[in-house]
């Protein structure tokens, strides 16, 4: 028994079972297969503050502070690498974009300054008419790993149970309420269920059996990918990230080599519903020749983006939405089913502040200022078609999409 169960252990699942335990509820966690084998364990650890409207920058920045501050309220030390982030736009048209974010974000509280890109930007070479933005407070990660330990870390010292190898294979109801969840060695009864099953999020909300309407959960998972090259002196551990718009590329330095990601202008729509059950992020097809293709939009300027020697290359699946925003809160009509996802590529580091504020309303009973616009009903009916054809366009347009 527990007051939550928690149904998988990525960064959003990990998150939210930690803030429930902080506030003296018992928490289960069940994970299919190990805490952070996904999507989380793959990220590129970055955080970014300028974001594309208010709600979005204040959880961004919240979830920077609490990252920064970790230890003091979770007892576990966690390294987190104040590099600062420069953004650079190439284009008339993402010059202006990023004036517009930049003035916009500045109202919101990020401190933002334009800056020559050669004194600021680390391995990549400015050709002199970018426009280039520099965020002091941006941080990232060095390892994803580092934060799904730190969180395994945390939620063991306030007693949460971690099950690892323990598939979900129901959610099971009483009358019109969920009452727990059957995993395929346990019965766990609990009033509240937290789907954070990431790119299985659908299938998970769709174990809720009983007089509910069919559970959709708006999002479409696509791949997303990246390459690590091999140690190099041309990367300096203090460079800062570094994110070139018009290319939809981000760089940073990585194990003495340089990390480089891009977002594909056609990205690759993947449905675990449709793949047979043993299907993981192992078996995620990856393309290293289209990642280097786009990489070399940024050759001139950072050579080794697109040449160097490949120490890794990794990818997982990000579950997009409609609106690029997340989806977080009651499933309507399915009391006491919650979900915590619509990552949109951003999961790894929106995590803490969107685990406190799902907590928060799970507990209080309603939701802080705000956090009731990112519940799953607000797109009403939407077709899988939909929101394939919406969460590419989300996808490819990560860095120049317009406010919401
Ligand atoms: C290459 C790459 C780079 C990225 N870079 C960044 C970045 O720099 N910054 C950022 O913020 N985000 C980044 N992201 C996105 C980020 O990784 C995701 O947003 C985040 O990890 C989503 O977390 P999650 O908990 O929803 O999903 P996951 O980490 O996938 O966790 C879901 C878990 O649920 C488990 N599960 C599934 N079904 C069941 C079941 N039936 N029973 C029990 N458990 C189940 C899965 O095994 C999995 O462990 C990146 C993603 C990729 C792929």
């Amino acid at each position: 028994m527990a007051d939550v169960v928690v149904i998988g252990a990525g960064a959003f699942g990990l998150s939210v079972a930690l803030h429930c335990a902080l506030r003296d509820r018992s928490v289960v966690v069940v994970e299919r297969t190990t805490a952070g084998s996904q999507a989380s364990g793959r990220a590129a650890g970055l955080f970014k503050s300028v974001q594309a409207d208010a709600q979005r920058t204040a959880l961004a920045r919240r979830s920077v502070d609490k990252v920064l501050r970790f230890e003091d309220w979770t007892g576990v030390p966690l390294d987190v690498r104040r590099s600062g982030s420069v953004l650079i736009a190439r284009t008339g048209k993402h010059k202006a974009i990023l004036r517009e974010e930049a003035r916009r974000s500045r109202a919101w509280g990020v401190e933002l300054s334009e800056t020559s890109p050669a004194g600021r930007a680390g391995c990549y070479r400015a050709e002199g008419s970018e426009l280039a933005v520099w965020c002091p407070e941006d941080v990232y990660i060095e390892e994803p790993d580092g934060l799904i330990q730190a969180y395994l870390a945390a939620c063991r010292r306030h007693d949460v149970r971690i099950l690892e190898h323990e598939p979900a294979v129901a959610v099971t109801t009483s009358g019109r309420r969920v009452v727990g969840v059957e995993t395929a060695h346990n019965q766990i009864d609990a009033g509240v269920v937290v789907d954070a099953a990431g790119a299985w999020v659908r299938q998970v909300a769709e174990m809720a059996r009983g007089p509910f309407p069919r559970t959709k959960v708006p999002v479409a998972p696509f791949r997303h990918q990246l390459l690590i090259t091999e140690p190099t002196a041309d990367v300096l551990e203090t460079d800062p990230v570094v994110r070139v718009i018009d290319a939809a590329v981000y760089l940073r330095p990585a194990r003495g080599g340089l990390m480089v990601g891009v977002f594909e202008a056609d990205p690759l729509p993947l449905d675990p519903r449709l793949q047979a059950d043993a299907f993981s992020s192992d078996d995620i097809p990856l393309d290293l020749d289209l990642l280097r293709k786009q990489a070399g939009l940024v050759a001139d300027e950072v050579p080794l983006a697109a040449r160097a020697a490949v120490a890794e290359h990794r990818g997982g699946l990000c579950t997009m939405t409609p609106d690029g925003r997340f989806v977080a809160g009651p499933i309507p009509d399915v009391p006491g089913l919650w979900v915590a996802s619509g990552c949109n590529v951003s999961g790894f580091s929106f995590s803490p502040a969107i685990g406190e504020a799902l907590a928060d309303w799970i507990i209080d009973g309603h939701p802080s200022a705000g956090l009731e616009t990112l519940g799953p009903a607000r797109f009403g009916p939407v077709t899988d078609e939909q929101l394939i054809r919406e969460g590419a366009w989300q996808y490819a347009h990560f860095y120049d999409s317009a406010p919401n």
